[in-house]
């Protein structure tokens, strides 16, 4: 057995556990070929180790310097420490793909010492349940098959999507953020409903079915979302009536704004 890492770590946080999972579930990866680097050995990473059977990384740099790919997962506030810290083992011969939101390409490759593939990728948290929406894009130095590898392995997760490096603030405002809209809107319905006399059970139970039957129409038919609006509307109906009201609540324009706000807070914080 060749216990060469293929895919190292940096970083034992929740996006990390994702895509390790994810790879271990769904693609040929096997525990020996992926190693976790934390930046102490906490029990965060001895507990991701046991669970997932994975190689402890005794020698840190040697690992680093080994692996095809290097996945930095740190919070953004680390990321300049963690390349300053681990940056030196990674050459020239290896993709390093980052999942920290809001850093550019360009930033990662100014830290590293040789010119490196650097690929920026921003998936969500239903990552965890392999449902993400995960964008990425490419840095100056990386080829189209670096890209491919890095498709390969978001596509563990959910789906995987290029887009270009100028887009990236606006997928943090729709998909990166998008979840916690659809939360909202959940949250919303249930308390109508609930103040409209259902329980909470039967508000959640019938908001929840609404949301994935809309959800799984949308994708089985692969019909226009507005082409299924309109054939449930009928002149003069109930749905007219509550979407009226939603469009008299300006409801596209405060999601266009919150898209919109989310993507300028990204883009600050790059
Ligand atoms: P997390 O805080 O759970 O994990 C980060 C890990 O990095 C911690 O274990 C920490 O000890 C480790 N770390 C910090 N500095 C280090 C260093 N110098 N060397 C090695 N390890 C170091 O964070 P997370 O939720 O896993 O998020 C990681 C990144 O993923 C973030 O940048 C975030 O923007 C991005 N992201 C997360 C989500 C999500 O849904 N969680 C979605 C999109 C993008």
């Amino acid at each position: 057995m060749n216990d060469k890492p293929q895919t190292c770590f940096i970083g034992a946080g929740a996006m990390a556990e994702a895509i390790l999972c994810g790879l271990l579930e769904n693609t040929d990866t096997r525990p020996h070929q992926i190693r976790v680097i934390n930046r102490t050995n906490t029990d965060r990473l001895r507990e991701l180790e046991q669970r997932y059977q994975l190689l402890a990384a005794n020698d840190k740099e040697e690992t680093i310097r080994q692996a095809k790919q290097v996945i930095l997962a740190v919070k953004p506030k680390d990321m300049a420490d963690a390349i300053q810290q681990w940056g030196s083992c990674i050459h020239s011969g290896q993709t390093v793909i980052s999942v920290v939101a809001g850093i550019p390409t360009s930033f990662i490759e100014s830290l590293l010492p040789q010119p490196t593939a650097v690929i920026r990728a921003m998936p969500n948290t239903s990552s965890m349940i392999g449902r993400s929406a995960t964008a990425l894009c490419k840095g100056q130095y990386a080829q189209q098959k670096d890209l491919e590898a890095a498709v390969r392995i978001f596509s563990a997760i959910g789906s995987a999507i290029v887009v270009e490096e100028d887009q990236m603030d606006t997928v943090t405002g729709l998909s990166g953020s998008g979840p916690a809209y659809i939360y909202y809107l959940v949250e919303a319905l249930e308390q109508a409903g609930i103040e409209a006399g259902l329980s909470r059970t039967v508000a959640r139970e019938l908001t929840l079915q609404t949301l994935l039957g809309a959800a799984h129409m949308l994708v089985e038919t692969g019909e226009e979302p507005a082409e299924l609006r309109r054939k449930v509307t009928s002149p003069g109906g109930t749905t007219m009536a509550g979407l009226q009201t939603l469009a008299e609540h300006r409801f596209e324009e405060a999601v266009a704004e919150a898209v919109h706000s989310a993507k300028k807070r990204a883009q600050e914080l790059g």
